[in-house]
């Protein structure tokens, strides 16, 4: 099984997870030339990828999923409220940058979806746009998650971490940093409320409940401003080693365009 970030933060995330002959993407948040590169340097063709599902309809997860489709002809998945249809049914959300999303097939939290080796159950949580969700994806064998933008933890969230044999998670911020930073306060607010970003301490308080020594790690969607790669893993390394763990197999994905990869 392959799970790897073709990119990650909030110029835009897309994730990649393999098994078999099976491939699916976890959100489209780049350029229809971007997605085409990373996956030709994991050696995919686009064209092979069975499925794309979304995460939520914010811009840095959402805005490539119509050029996409529309290169590809490839079926997208997400819940029901993250649609177009649900969008204009609604009017305007009001809140950070969310569009609707041309989804081919709504997806229920709790249920499994099975796209060819791979079997995606999304759980709820907790973020400022309609029904976000976090992804679980099981092969049969081995289980991996792709978990971004959330606000806090919940215990349904928390339990299937610690099923999982590798862990994609976000670190958005040092919460130093992002109050000592440029945003605005309204913004700053936003960022570290129960709808907003996981700090690093946070993410390091769900692995340290959920991981063992043998569980590799990538930090995902670290903030550029707000965030370096050293801090994100210096908070994880040391929750995990409060806890006797050792720590050799957490990776921070850098806040640009780069492809980090966990094989099982
Ligand atoms: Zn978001
Ligand atoms: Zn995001």
């Amino acid at each position: 099984m392959l799970i790897t970030s073709l990119a990650s933060g909030s110029s835009g995330n897309s994730t990649l997870v393999c098994s078999g002959s099976t491939c699916i993407l976890v959100d489209m948040g780049i350029s229809v030339r971007k997605t085409q590169a990373a996956l030709q340097s994991k050696g995919v063709d686009p064209k092979k990828i069975a499925a794309l599902f979304i995460t939520h309809g914010h811009s840095d997860h959402a805005s490539g999923v119509r050029a996409f489709k529309r290169a590809f002809q490839i079926p997208v998945y997400g819940t029901y409220e993250t649609s177009d249809i649900y969008v204009e049914q609604r009017g305007g959300y009001g809140g950070y940058q969310e569009m609707g999303v041309e989804l081919d097939n709504f997806i229920k939290e709790g249920e499994d979806r099975q796209i060819g080796d791979l079997s995606i159950e999304a759980v709820r949580i907790s973020h400022d746009a309609r029904h976000p969700v976090a992804y679980f994806i099981h092969n049969g064998n081995k289980k991996v998650s792709v978990i971004t933008d959330l606000g806090e933890s919940n215990p349904l969230l928390e339990k299937r971490v610690g099923e999982c044999n590798a862990i994609l998670i976000e670190a958005n911020h040092d919460p130093s940093m992002l109050e000592r930073g440029p945003y605005p306060d309204m913004l700053k607010r936003r960022i570290s409320g129960a709808r907003g970003h996981l700090s690093n301490q946070q993410t390091a308080k769900v692995l340290r409940r959920a991981v063992n020594e043998e569980t590799p790690v990538l930090l995902a969607h670290l903030s550029k401003i707000n965030n370096t790669p050293q801090l994100a893993i210096q908070a994880v390394h040391g929750a995990l080693r409060e806890s006797g763990l050792k720590t050799e197999r957490i990776r921070a994905v850098a806040p640009y365009n780069d492809s980090t990869e966990i094989r099982l």
